[in-house]
C-alpha cells in the first residue's frame, strides 16, 4: 500500500513513521487525527468497549465508506485493533447491529461484515429491522418486545458468546433494542463499537463504575 487511502499521498515519501508502519491504508498523518481511546461503558448492565472517539476525521471516513460505499477503506477501521480484538473475544460470535433494509439494499454490501471480516471472527446477521407500518400492526404486548424497531429474524439459533458490534456508539438505543431481543441467560453478551460518541467518554466513570 504506498498511497494513502484518505488523503492519496504517496507514504514513501512522507514522515518516517509512514515507512515504519507501513502497511496502514492510513498515512501517519491521516492517521493521527483519530482518537485512539479504550473507551469503556455500559448498556442495560453489558459491557461493552469502543477503540475510537467520534470525531470529525473518524467520522469523515466512515461516511465516505458507509455513504459512498467506498469498499476500499474496510481494513482502515480495525486495522490498529484486529490482533487485539481476535485475541480478546476468540471464541465469541459476532452479531451485526441492523441498518435500514432499504440502505443496505441500495449499497450492496454490508458494512459492518466488511469492516469486520479482517478479524476472522464468525460473523451472524440474526437482526432485522421493522418498518413503522408492522409496529402498528402488532398487539400491544408484541410491539414492546420490539423495542427500537428490532427483532431477530425467525429461526435464527444463536451461540453461547456473542459480541454485538457496530461502528459508533452515540445514545445506545439500536443496542438496547438488540440487547432486549435476547436473553441473558442464555448467553454470554458483550459489546463492539469502533468509536464512541464523545459523551460516553466524558461520563465513562459514571457509567462504568
Ligand atoms: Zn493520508
Amino acid at each position: 500500500m504506498n498511497r494513502c487511502i484518505m488523503c492519496d499521498k504517496e507514504k514513501s515519501t512522507g514522515d518516517l513513521k509512514d515507512i515504519l508502519f507501513g502497511e496502514d491504508p492510513l498515512c501517519y498523518r491521516c492517521r493521527s487525527k483519530w482518537e485512539r481511546r479504550n473507551v469503556r461503558f455500559r448498556i442495560d448492565g453489558i459491557s461493552g468497549e469502543a477503540s475510537y472517539v467520534y470525531n470529525d476525521a473518524f467520522s469523515e471516513c466512515l461516511i465516505q465508506f458507509k455513504e459512498l460505499k467506498d469498499e476500499a477503506l474496510k481494513d482502515v477501521f480495525l486495522f490498529e485493533v484486529k490482533d487485539k480484538l481476535k485475541r480478546k473475544y476468540h471464541g465469541y460470535t459476532l452479531l451485526m447491529l441492523p441498518s435500514t433494509m432499504k440502505k443496505e439494499e441500495e449499497r450492496g454490501f454490508h458494512h459492518l461484515q466488511e469492516m469486520f471480516a479482517c478479524t476472522g471472527l464468525e460473523m451472524l446477521e440474526p437482526f432485522e429491522k421493522t418498518s413503522d407500518m408492522d409496529q402498528k400492526l402488532l398487539h400491544k404486548p408484541d410491539r414492546e418486545k420490539m423495542t427500537q424497531g428490532i427483532r431477530l429474524k425467525p429461526d435464527i439459533v444463536l451461540p453461547k458468546r456473542i459480541l454485538l458490534c457496530d461502528d459508533t456508539v452515540t445514545t445506545g438505543s439500536t443496542l438496547k433494542g438488540a440487547i432486549r431481543c435476547l436473553d441473558p441467560h442464555k448467553h454470554i453478551i458483550r459489546i463492539y463499537t469502533v468509536s464512541a460518541n464523545p459523551l460516553w467518554v466524558s461520563n465513562r466513570k459514571e457509567r462504568y463504575g
